[in-house]
């Protein structure tokens, strides 16, 4: 795959003028060959993805979903242009990662006696 032109700055405008929910309609009809590039670029995609995520993953020249932050496998939710995909694949490792944090801070608990490190430094 070819990396794409360099329209980032034309998609950052569109979405910092007119927000990023217009930016089908705005694109497909003010800048048609990008729209051209965005669709081309789109047929190495998964399939049955938003506009948007084709959007988001045109201007950061990916082509697959990012994988989840605690298992690895790709993620299934896409929120907005700004706030892109999930981190996590499934509420499953969310609340894996939120044991993980919890015994963290058990642990440091037990340790120190304190509830996070960032308190150990008041209490020298
Ligand atoms: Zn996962």
């Amino acid at each position: 795959m070819t990396k794409p032109i360099n329209d980032q700055p034309i998609i950052l405008e569109i979405i910092s003028n007119y927000g990023s929910r217009h930016t089908y309609k705005k694109i497909k009809y003010k800048h048609p060959e990008l729209y051209q590039r965005i669709l081309d670029y789109a047929n190495a995609l998964p399939r049955n993805i938003t506009w948007t995520e084709k959007l988001f993953m045109y201007y950061y020249n990916i082509t697959t979903r990012p994988g989840c932050i605690v298992c690895g496998e790709t993620v299934k939710a896409f929120y907005s242009f700004n706030r892109g995909h999930s981190i996590y694949c499934s509420r499953k490792c969310v609340a894996r990662d939120n044991l993980t944090k919890q015994r963290r801070q058990q642990t440091i608990k037990a340790r120190y006696g304190v509830d996070s490190l960032v308190e150990i430094r008041w209490h020298r």
